[in-house]
């Protein structure tokens, strides 16, 4: 705290992943301590920070602040995406980053953790002001990636439209063509089935882990937060599945749907119209809208957070356990507090944290970069084969992992001491660097 002042986020995520590795530690604790080992795998290997210069339709010079941070590098090129949104910090950069090592640790493939983004709001400005911005942003970036050193993709505020415009200032700059952005679009580089991975992934791990718990996920209804990529494609694999899903939410407010909600509506509201959940009563009258917070109030069988992080709060936890709510799955990053994930976990509630469950996105990422190596291209099928794969894999391995440290059932446990040991064992490998 004393070394990072301000940043709580930070903080919050570094705190999550000690205190759940405290046997693991304990166990080790003399040789971590004299190679330093918790100090080096809490402190990026490289911050960068630029300024983003960029000019508006009014013809007005604009600045935001841009950020990467290339947290660890020991299992594989830094992986993470960008985030663009007026709450992008330092400290949210970091918490990002340090989640993503141990994600990308889980997924099994070659793959170390970075992340990067800006303050700037991409909401409401022109496509024009969009293109400038990516480009200026890239203009710096360029200097600090490489398909073999680090690759961007994206996250809140940064989808298909952003990564091209990125790609082509990178490619025109360094006058390169390679992977060096994954989630870029079908005609020059990207892969099939990256768009719906982490929404899918999200339910092929909460289909296994409820198997695991004797539980069918067919029959079963669902509270999803959010309207953006992760949310609308876990809504959609959660209705072909047979999970009713019952709310969505944006940053304004949040629809209720009795009748289970209309995904093709949803996606021609937010991915064709850009426009907001209020419009979601024309193609349903029988749906609620409601202003602000609340999807945590309505009664389900599974709560599944998919907006941003600190998103589900101790009332909301206490408010799904009054519902009989059986498991939380994180979509997101970090949208559940502490006190929220402790409450679910010390009153019953499978809770399964984002860093496993949500890993079907950069898992993905992986494999357009493997696609883009062999310059070849796989079909949507085997794409989707490997990521339910890869899920289903990660959901057994933090699993036998809590179990092996006597932690059974306790999935953040386990997801971050798989993670954290093969990233361990490779960076002791490589001496202190
Ligand atoms: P999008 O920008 O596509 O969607 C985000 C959604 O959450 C939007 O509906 C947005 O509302 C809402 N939202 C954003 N900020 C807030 C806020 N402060 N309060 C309330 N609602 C908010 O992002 P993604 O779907 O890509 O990402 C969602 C989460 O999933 C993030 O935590 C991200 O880090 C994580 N994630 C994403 C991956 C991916 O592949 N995209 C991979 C792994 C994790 P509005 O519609 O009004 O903008």
């Amino acid at each position: 705290v004393a070394q990072n002042p301000s940043q709580p986020e930070f903080h919050q995520a570094v705190k999550e992943v000690l205190e759940s590795l405290r046997v693991v530690i304990e166990a080790n604790e003399e040789a971590y301590r004299r190679d330093a080992l918790l100090e080096r795998l809490t402190t990026p290997e490289r911050i960068i920070m630029f300024r983003v210069p960029w000019v508006d339709d009014k013809g007005q010079v604009q600045v935001n602040n841009g950020y990467r941070v290339q947290f660890n590098s020991a299992i594989g090129p830094y992986k993470g995406g960008l985030r663009f949104h007026p709450s992008v910090t330092l400290s949210i950069i970091k918490f990002l980053g340090f989640e993503q090592v141990f994600k990308n640790s889980l997924t099994g493939l070659p793959i170390g953790g970075g992340k990067g983004g800006s303050d700037f709001d991409p909401k409401g400005k022109s496509d024009r002001e969009i293109m400038a911005f990516c480009q200026s942003f890239m203009t710096e970036l360029c200097k600090h990636i490489g398909a073999d050193t680090d690759v961007p993709a994206g996250d809140i505020g940064v989808g298909g439209r952003e990564i091209g415009y990125l790609f082509g200032q990178y490619k025109r700059i360094r006058n390169l063509y390679e992977g060096v952005l994954t989630g870029k679009g079908l005609t020059y580089g990207g892969s099939l089935a990256r768009t719906e991975a982490t929404g899918y992934g999200l339910l092929y791990f909460t289909r296994e882990l409820l198997k695991l718990n004797g539980i069918d996920i067919a029959g079963k209804t669902a509270c999803i937060s959010g309207a953006g990529n992760v949310a609308i494609y876990a809504a959609e694999k959660a209705t072909e599945m047979g999970v009713k899903v019952l709310t969505m939410s944006d940053s304004t407010g949040w629809i209720y749907d009795p009748d289970g909600i209309d995904v093709a509506a949803v996606k021609e509201i937010k991915e064709v119209k850009r426009a907001r959940l209020t419009e979601y009563k024309n193609y349903r009258p029988n749906s609620e809208y409601h202003e602000g917070r609340g999807v945590w109030s309505v009664k389900c069988d599974l709560a599944l957070p998919c907006a941003t992080q600190n998103e589900l709060l101790l009332d909301d936890a206490k408010a799904l356990k009054a519902n009989g709510t059986i498991a939380v799955c994180e979509g997101a990053n970090m949208p559940t507090t502490l006190e929220a994930t402790q409450y679910l976990q010390e009153n019953g509630i499978i809770f399964a944290p984002g860093k496993a469950a949500n890993a079907g996105g950069v898992a993905t990422s992986a494999l357009e970069m493997s696609q883009n190596s062999e310059r070849l291209s796989w079909t949507f099928d085997e794409v989707d084969a490997k990521l339910q794969q890869i899920m289903v894999t990660i959901c057994h391995n933090i699993s036998d992992a809590a179990e092996k440290y006597g932690m059974k059932g306790n999935y953040v446990a386990g997801a971050n001491i798989a993670g954290f040991e093969k990233v361990v064992n490779a960076m002791n490998a490589q001496g202190i660097c």
